[in-house]
């Protein structure tokens, strides 16, 4: 079967307005913080080639801000002066160049400003002085000249970008950023022409389009990002949305709607903008269909459509006529290009993590994935060099640092063989994706696997490394990834009460009472998965954790999911303590702070979620060795599996 019969839909042309698109995989607006000074940088425009050279039909570039009451840091764009254009023009040259078409993201936040870019509190403008749930921050009350001012803006910023040689641009109407405020009857409180009725609430919007038209060509492509469905507390409901797009239709003055879902507003709306692995793939497509019937342009999704076969089905349904696939491609940016050739068992799969990609974002840094360490890095890491001189390379370890290492080595043309001694790959990714709601997590081992097989490696299973092994193999070059173990302390009664581990409990080798407390020190996912299996199995479970709330150490969009889930099976968080000691009956902690004792009664088991400790007794056993000896990942010191399959990236790639 060819792949145009295999993805009849997926790889058919579309026409935006008067652009045609080669294909109907997009990559969707997304925060990367790969920009400097509001600048695109050589690393945006070597980010975005590289999903163009992979196959990608649109990109549509990150959301910049069109006025300057819009600019929240120096990570994100703007679009406010003309010293934009050069760098724009750099994307625009780098993605034409493989006949991908490249649109701009006209973006003002109104209220949902967290920072100003001095870190100071921010002046936050916005139709009506209605407070933001999720930053806490009271709007200024917009002017009509503030926001004939701001409309104006939306008009040149396109203007630059079409000047830049970019093929059009979509307004960010959704997730509840500025138009959208003005849209919503909740929050635009106004009393003027630009509140009350639809009719009124409509008008901001309505003369941004207008504005836009008026300052650029015939060609330019415009759309509108508008979420199907805001979700949470005080959004757009599917209902208000259609009406909108209705009327926004009617006017005939936009060539497609790309819907989203969710807001950044409010803690339930947010958990949408980058929905993780707990949601269904292509859960929004429903409210893109709604909106298909109604309007008269393309529609396009987005929202976990991470396989081509999903976005073919959602396009073959008439559920939207294009597919935003981003992390899709921000894990493996050669997705589109694999699913053409017939190649899609070959695609690294995002799993939905969102650990590197919007974490990064969300703490400072720039985008990049787990599995796919070389997004974000592409001027470094983008191109494989093959090596030098083929060595022998020994891989002790089969997680994800020894997986990765032993693929990227191979593929340079080295020689690998990898020992894990365990009978299976994947090390502790074996246990997490047991993990409530993260069995997509397993997915890391799949792809590093097939990545493993199409370059050559030997692997060697219930082989456990040792000095005598290497000696034998005479390799030039040991990697050591040999992981981590759970760290089990010493503690006042301990012999005493029922005291199990995390791992146990996820293997299902322990037995359980029905009272259950968790002592959680890493505050990650394992003290909320934990909590929430354990609840599910009818435990009466306390979650405690040392800081102030549970997975402090993940990304927030999961935690505030998590803790919805947990919430709702009555599990009791304790914050602020510390283990101390434990017997039959009770734990006991001490506050962090005020040093007090917490003591839970009734407790039948205690659960130990306290990190881990390296397994570093091969790096011992080799030392003196005459070849050289590298270690990664948690044997180095325990960490995650995005810092393992960096390291197996670094080590192999200096090879
Ligand atoms: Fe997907 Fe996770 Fe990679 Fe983000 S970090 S692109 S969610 S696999």
């Amino acid at each position: 079967m060819t792949a145009g019969a295999r993805f009849a839909h997926l790889f058919s042309p579309l026409a935006l307005g008067g652009v045609e698109v080669g294909n109907r995989i997009f990559s969707t607006g997304h925060m990367t913080m790969l920009a400097r000074e509001g600048r695109v940088t050589p690393d945006l425009v070597a980010y975005h080639a590289a999903r163009a050279a992979g196959g990608a039909g649109l990109i549509v570039v990150e959301a910049a801000a069109v006025h300057p009451t819009a600019v929240r840091g120096p990570g994100e764009l703007a679009l406010v002066d003309d010293g934009c254009i050069p760098g724009y023009r750099g994307i625009a040259q780098a993605c034409h160049a493989h006949g991908t078409k490249v649109l701009g993201q006209l973006f003002h936040p109104g209220r949902e400003m967290k920072i100003a870019p001095d870190g100071s509190a921010p002046i936050a403008y916005a139709p009506s002085a209605t407070r933001n749930e999720r930053f806490r921050v009271i709007p200024t009350p917009m002017t009509v000249a503030l926001i004939r001012d701001v409309v104006a803006g939306y008009g040149d910023a396109a203007r630059r970008l079409e000047a830049a040689g970019l093929d059009g641009a979509e307004i960010v109407a959704s997730m509840g950023y500025l138009p959208a405020q003005f849209l919503n009857p909740r929050v635009n409180l106004r009393e003027d022409e630009y509140g009350g009725g639809l009719e009124n609430r409509l008008r901001f919007l309505r003369e941004a389009v207008a504005d836009i038209r008026a300052k650029t060509g015939g060609g330019f492509a415009l759309g509108i990002r508008i979420s199907g469905d805001e979700i949470g507390h005080d959004g757009l409901d599917p209902d208000e949305i259609a009406e909108i797009c209705a009327a926004i239709d009617g006017d005939g003055m936009v060539d497609f709607f790309n819907v989203i879902g969710g807001s950044s507003a409010s803690y339930d709306g947010s958990v949408h903008v980058v929905p993780g692995m707990a949601m269904a793939p292509a859960y929004l497509a429903p409210f893109a269909g709604a909106i298909r019937a109604l309007v008269t342009k393309p529609v396009l999704v987005a929202g976990r459509i991470n396989d081509p076969r999903i976005a073919e089905r959602v396009i073959a349904q008439g559920e939207a006529d294009m597919c935003g696939m981003t992390r899709a491609m921000i894990c493996d940016p050669e997705m589109a290009n694999k699913a053409a050739a017939g190649r899609a068992d070959d695609i690294r799969a995002c799993i939905g993590c969102n650990q590197a990609c919007i974490g990064h974002e969300q703490g400072g840094y720039p985008v990049s994935c787990i599995q796919h360490p070389e997004t974000g890095r592409e001027r470094a890491y983008g191109a494989r060099a093959p090596a030098a001189r083929r060595l022998k390379v020994l891989v002790a370890g089969g997680g994800p640092a020894g997986m990765k290492a032993a693929a990227v080595a191979a593929e340079r043309g080295h020689d690998v063989t990898l020992h894990e001694a365990s009978a299976r790959l994947g090390g502790q990714v074996l246990l997490a994706q047991l993990l409530p709601g993260r069995a997509e997590f397993g997915g890391i081992v799949t792809n590093l696997a097939r990545e493993m097989e199409r370059a050559g490696v030997r692997v060697v299973t219930g082989a456990r490394v040792d000095h005598a092994l290497v000696a034998r193999e005479a390799p030039d070059a040991v990697i050591l990834a040999t992981g981590a173990r759970p760290h089990v302390p010493q503690f006042e009664g301990a012999e005493e009460a029922h005291v199990v581990d995390a791992w146990r409990v996820l293997s299902g080798e322990a037995n359980i009472g029905a009272s259950v407390v968790i002592a959680d020190w890493r505050c990650d996912w394992i003290g909320l998965g934990l909590a929430e299996k354990l609840a599910r199995d009818g435990c009466r479970v306390r979650l405690c954790v040392p800081g102030t709330v549970p997975g402090l150490a993940i990304q927030q969009y999961l935690r505030d999911q998590w803790m919805g889930v947990i919430h709702t099976l009555g599990v009791e968080v304790i914050p602020y303590t510390r283990l101390h000691g434990a017997d039959r009956d009770a734990v006991y902690f001490q506050h962090t702070t005020s040093g007090e004792a917490v003591v839970c009664d009734d407790a039948d088991t205690l659960v130990l979620a306290l990190g881990h400790e390296r397994v570093a007794d091969l790096e011992g056993e080799l030392a003196g060795y005459d070849g050289a000896v590298h270690a990664i990942g948690d044997c180095v010191t325990p960490r995650t599996a995005e810092e393992a399959v960096l390291e197996g990236l670094k080590v192999a790639a200096a090879l």
